[in-house]
């Protein structure tokens, strides 16, 4: 590996001239671990090539959607081949619908409407819930991010079941005066803010597994309160599997609690792994409310690159061939780096934490299980960015943020994850130096 980063940098410092930041999506940037972030020229399998020719295990895999790894070669032919084709329409294709059938077979929703973004999933799955309820109100856990929209982008009023504050500058007070945030797998507040908002609550939200401030399964029984609670207050249940869609399971989060216990969402979002790394999502649910959907109903909500024939497709093969062997493969690769992340923390003395739901795992770097975002919050944030530059250092690129899952594909060979291992003791090290 060279270990020049001289075009990274020049490219950063063009980049930061042009884009605030240098980045397109802030979590890109490496402000919360040092340094800067590498630009990536190619990938192929579990590995990233940056414009420099260093090469790294790729454990970001896109943020998600990169189940079966890189390039993977039969993604890239149906690709190719629908590219041959042409490449927007605006008119209805057959992927559309096949993309739709796969999904609806995989998980409990009765119907599906594609979108490009998992905001826009959220987003479209709020207003649908407020149109079918003919209620405001949002519910929203602390910690669990559902995209840029601006009534989720919100924080804690002053007290439990309070009117939530914006959480960033540009969201105007009206826009999360409409939501309540409340802390994750607390259900007396969940319970408290129904008693006392019950009959204005559209919709409470929630990732299926919070997985935006590292891996924090729910507890057994936890989804399923919420939407019993849901239910008994005419609310409708919204479960966020844009993350843990067809990745956490083949089923997502669902197949290990939903369906399971014998519950279904009244909606549900997904993307990431459903787009096969194009930019595709989707929001879909119960019949009677979809209905309520336009042109079938008078919810609005439309996109002009939505469905598109490209995305479409390549989700459409990645979950073909997103099979049980490839959840066996993540399984498996998963616990033998879950393994030596806790050796060799444990060995160099530094406080660490691993969480898992299914396939999806994070490493906290703090001494206590963490059920919410107060947990998080006392992370060793330093301690984590040190451990990421020697692991960058070493040939691993890791989420630059300790608030991240680790995300493996089903291309994360011996070859991948031996590289990983050989290089955690010094990170782990670095970590306890830091
Ligand atoms: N919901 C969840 C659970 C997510 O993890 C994300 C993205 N990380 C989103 C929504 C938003 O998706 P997008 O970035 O595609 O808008």
């Amino acid at each position: 590996m060279s270990a020049s980063t001289d075009r990274s940098e020049d490219l950063f410092r063009r980049a930061r001239a042009v884009t605030p930041g240098g980045v397109n999506s802030p979590v890109r940037a490496f402000n919360a671990v040092g340094g800067d972030p590498r630009f990536i020229r190619s990938a192929r399998g579990a590995w990233l090539t940056d414009v420099d020719g260093n090469e790294y295990v790729d454990l970001i895999c896109s943020w998600g959607p990169m189940l079966l790894g890189h390039a993977h070669p039969e993604v890239q032919a149906t690709v190719a081949e629908a590219v041959s084709r042409g490449t927007s329409y605006g008119a209805p294709t057959e992927p559309e619908v096949e993309l739709a059938e796969e999904i609806v077979a995989r998980t409990p929703v009765d119907s599906v409407r594609f979108v490009s973004s998992g905001t826009e999933a959220t987003m479209s799955a709020i207003r649908l819930a407020r149109g079918f309820t003919g209620r405001d109100l949002v519910v929203k856990f602390a910690g669990c991010y559902h995209g840029h929209v601006d009534a989720l982008l919100a924080s804690a009023g002053s007290g439990l079941a309070t009117l939530a504050v914006p959480g960033t500058p540009g969201v105007p007070e009206s826009a999360t005066a409409l939501t309540i945030v409340l802390p994750y797998h607390d259900r007396e507040a969940v319970t408290a803010a129904f008693v006392e908002h019950g009959d204005r609550i559209a919709c409470l939200v929630t990732e299926a597994a919070p997985g935006n401030m590292g891996v924090v399964a729910p507890e057994p029984g936890f989804n399923e309160f919420l939407a019993r609670t849901c239910a008994e207050h005419g609310a409708l249940f919204v479960s966020d599997e844009v993350m843990t869609g067809f990745r956490a399971s083949r089923q997502g989060q669902w197949g290990l609690d939903g369906a399971v216990e014998g519950w279904r969402p009244d909606l549900m979002t997904f993307g990431k792994v459903m787009g096969g790394g194009f930019p595709a999502a989707a929001f879909g649910g119960r019949a009677d409310v979809m209905a309520r959907l336009a042109p079938e109903g008078p919810v609005y909500q439309a996109g002009t690159l939505s469905g598109n024939p490209i995305a479409t497709t390549a989700g459409l093969t990645t979950l073909r061939l997103a099979d049980d062997g490839v959840y066996e493969h993540l399984t498996k690769a998963g616990e033998t780096i879950k393994a030596a992340a806790t050796d060799a923390l444990a060995a160099a003395g530094v406080p660490h934490v691993v969480q898992a739901t299914g396939t999806m795992f994070s490493v906290f770097f703090t001494d206590s299980p963490v059920r919410d975002f107060a947990d998080a919050s006392r992370q060793d944030t330093a301690a984590f960015a040190a451990f990421f530059r020697a692991m960058l250092d070493r040939g691993v690129y890791l989420p630059p943020s300790a608030y991240e899952a680790w995300f493996l594909s089903a291309a994360h060979d011996d070859r991948a994850v031996q590289t990983v291992l050989d290089a955690l003791p010094a990170a782990a090290r670095a970590a306890a130096e830091a």
